[in-house]
């Protein structure tokens, strides 16, 4: 068979970190920048670039990039023992399905296993590590690389032939994720996508937003590598 390139999103695709993520950014923006409150911003599918610039921006903090970085390095010591505490009250998990689909790629020289996330290389490292998941993925596509998922196809690309070391055609490239989001960046890059019920968004959602296959979760193994490999 061709060789196929799957790129799996983290959050809600291959774990649930309940809320370790969005809490820690928001006490990293009180305690970094003193603030008393801080309001949310919507996060689910977005990048860490565009959703850090609009934390900033909608507290009156100058976008620059030292801001950024002070954000992010308060948020990087926060987020593991954060994480742990969700982890041991089991709020925060591996998705079912995960680990053996993983299991049986990586026994396979025909997928090649990669990220595209939102999240920061240093969170997703720090996220998948407690998972001890980080290993099973041979490159990355990250948050930092531009402030819209969308924006993520040209990188996604350019990732793509580097790793691989030639250009991979966009029909071969597979999108793992579940948000709308990810299903756009699919189309954009025009590659395949499989969108997961596992991150809050429902079927219907994520049918309505033109995902070539939609299931409840990746519990299926043996159905989700029949369709990988079409
Ligand atoms: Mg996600």
């Amino acid at each position: 068979m061709t060789r196929r390139v799957l790129l799996f999103d983290i959050d809600g695709t291959l774990i649930r970190c309940g809320g370790a993520g969005g809490k820690s950014l928001l006490a990293a923006m009180a305690d970094e920048f003193a603030l008393e409150e801080v309001s949310p911003v919507p996060i689910h599918g977005r990048t860490d670039l565009g959703i850090v610039n609009q934390l900033l921006g909608d507290h009156g903090i100058e976008c620059t990039e030292a801001n950024r970085h002070r954000l992010y390095n308060r948020y990087y010591s926060l987020l593991p023992a954060r994480l742990a505490q969700l982890a041991e009250a089991a709020e925060a998990h591996i998705l079912p399905g995960v680990q053996s689909l993983l299991g049986h790629l990586s026994t396979s020289s025909n997928f090649v296993v990669g990220l595209l996330t939102g999240n920061m290389p240093t969170s997703a490292r720090i996220k998948l590590d407690h998972f001890e998941l980080w290993d099973h993925f041979q490159f990355g596509v990250f948050g930092n690389q531009a402030d819209h998922r969308p924006r993520l196809a040209e990188p996604a690309m350019a990732a793509i032939a580097s790793h691989c070391g030639e250009p991979v055609h966009a029909k071969d490239v597979i999108i793992i994720g579940d948000t709308p989001l990810d299903v756009e960046l699919a189309k954009v890059m025009g590659s395949r996508s499989l969108a997961l019920c596992t991150g809050g968004f429902s079927a219907g959602d994520l049918q309505q937003s033109g995902a070539d296959l939609v299931l409840e979760d990746l519990s299926d193994n043996h159905r989700v590598l029949s369709w990988l490999a079409l």
